[in-house]
């Protein structure tokens, strides 16, 4: 089957979050199980571009209001991720580092699904689904239906996957001009509550929708800012396939950003070996159980209870534990993590800003990951940390609901209900309870790393939904 990809985000072009990990994995596992699957993103100008060579394959314009873009599309030469990846390049808009938080974010990802789809339609050969990711490609379905121009492209059915739904990238309907001409007939299936809502729209119009996790799905009928009504009409099209991780990238036996690589074999002095470096870099003590947190610094991932959680458990524990924090996000929750540094120099340490490779060390070189996120649809980190042998710290709720299972309940993990300090902290020491039962932790670890949660699965599971909306 022929499968495109749309997406704002693609690892290792461009990476914000985990909708890159997703879009540069599952394309790579649908070519592996005999399909032909790739990759339209925009072209940013990042290290990535430096670093890479690109052929130029078309050049075009997309009309945005009264402007009109020129735009090329590139494809990734010599490429070694295992799926064809194009990217367009639209000077003006995308001729820049950061992905997203620029003033006209709209017309950027606007211009690019309109330049997208200028291009596909004039391929030879069309392909056989769509599947866009997210509220960036979300008119994507709308504009393949429902604009003239795109008639060659009508017939083409469109998966849209939601893999967060607190952004829906709404805007007045003063900004209409910047989509493409269409009958006035068909306003409602850009509207939601008198706004344009790309998400909405996506929702609305694409064959068939699906978010990260199973458990993510019935949550979002009932909290999603506003579009629980829209999911719960549409809930006969739509579906909770879980996430897969791609086992090559995430490998604690090849990892080469890893101080040192190990497998179930080796698993505690390889940990011990990536604990140590981790520990001479930030100030801590490889005997205490090292606790850590990855991510975005915003509300959603409960980092905003971090600054307390810590500041009450180690004033408790003082000499127990070290934390160890990587994320950037709200500056207020990163002033509060650094303000905490002075007072527990020694066993607490925050790293503020986006890391790759240390990132990767962390996975490896602590001991438990915490999660305390308020939503979480699939949730990366915790799938990353089982697989490097480290213990989630979770709250139950999305995709770490149906990853996690605590150690009460016969599982893996220390599991548990509210986004609230008091409940992250006793987490933390039931957390701190196994470490020192250490033959139990030891066992753990060899048995986390042997849970499956490659791509193979979900990348079916993918492909058996396109088939059922397949021409
Ligand atoms: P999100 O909601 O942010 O997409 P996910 O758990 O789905 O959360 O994916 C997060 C991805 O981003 C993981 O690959 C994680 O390792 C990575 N990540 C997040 N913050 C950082 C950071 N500050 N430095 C390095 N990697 C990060």
């Amino acid at each position: 089957m022929k499968i495109v990809h749309i997406s704002a985000e693609c690892y290792p072009a461009a990476k914000a979050g985990g909708l890159a990990d997703v879009v540069g994995s599952l394309p790579k596992y649908q070519n592996i199980a005999g399909h032909e699957s790739s990759v339209i993103m925009p072209h940013y100008y990042t290290r990535f571009r430096n670093d890479n060579l690109f052929e130029q394959l078309f050049q075009g314009s997309a009309k945005i209001g009264r402007h009109d873009y020129p735009f090329k599309v590139f494809k990734l030469l010599q490429n070694p991720i295992g799926f064809e990846l194009f990217s367009i390049e639209i000077p003006g808009l995308f001729d820049r580092e950061r992905i997203y938080s620029y003033h006209d974010d709209t017309e950027r990802f606007i211009t690019f699904q309109v330049a997208a789809l200028n291009w596909m339609k004039e391929w030879e050969i069309l392909p056989e689904i769509v599947h866009c990711h997210d509220q960036h490609t979300g008119f994507v379905p709308f504009m393949i239906a429902n604009i003239y121009e795109y008639g060659r492209l009508k017939e083409i059915p469109t998966v849209f996957t939601i893999h967060n739904g607190q952004y829906q990238g709404q805007f007045g309907f003063d900004r209409m001009h910047y989509l493409p001409p269409f009958h006035s007939f068909f306003t409602g299936l850009i509207e939601w509550d008198k706004a344009i809502n790309p998400l909405a729209s996506a929702i609305k119009c694409a064959w068939e929708v699906t978010t990260v996790s199973p458990s993510y799905m019935d949550e979002i009928g009932e909290s999603m800012n506003g579009l629980e009504p829209l999911l719960r009409a549409e809930r006969g099209k739509s579906k909770g396939i879980l996430n897969g991780i791609d086992v090559e990238v995430w490998n604690p036996a090849t990892d080469a950003m890893l101080e040192k690589n190990y497998t179930l074999k080796t698993v505690e002095s390889g940990k011990k070996a990536n604990k140590k470096w981790l520990c001479d870099q930030f100030n801590l003590d490889t005997k205490k159980p090292l606790f850590t947190f990855i991510g975005r610094l915003v509300g959603e991932k409960g980092a905003d209870l971090l600054p307390e959680v810590i500041y009450q458990t180690l004033s408790q524990h003082h000499d127990k534990l070290n934390v160890l924090i990587l994320g950037s996000g709200e500056r207020h929750i990163e002033q509060a993590l650094w303000d905490l540094e002075p007072q527990f120099k020694g066993n607490y340490c925050s790293y503020i800003g986006y890391n790759e490779k240390l990132s990767h060390v962390i996975y490896a070189g602590a001991d438990f990951l915490l999660m305390p996120s308020r939503v979480e649809p699939c949730g990366l980190n915790q799938l990353y940390a089982l697989r490097y042998g480290t213990v989630p710290v979770v709250r139950r709720t999305g995709g770490l609901r149906d990853t996690v299972t605590d150690i009460g309940d016969q599982g893996f993990g220390i599991c548990h209900d509210q986004c609230v300090t008091w409940d992250i902290k006793q987490a933390i020491e039931r957390a701190m309870n196994l470490y020192d039962a250490a033959d139990e932790f030891k066992n753990i670890r060899k048995q986390i790393m042997q849970i499956d949660h490659s791509w193979n699965r979900a990348a079916l599971e993918y492909i058996e939904l396109y088939q059922t909306i397949k021409k």
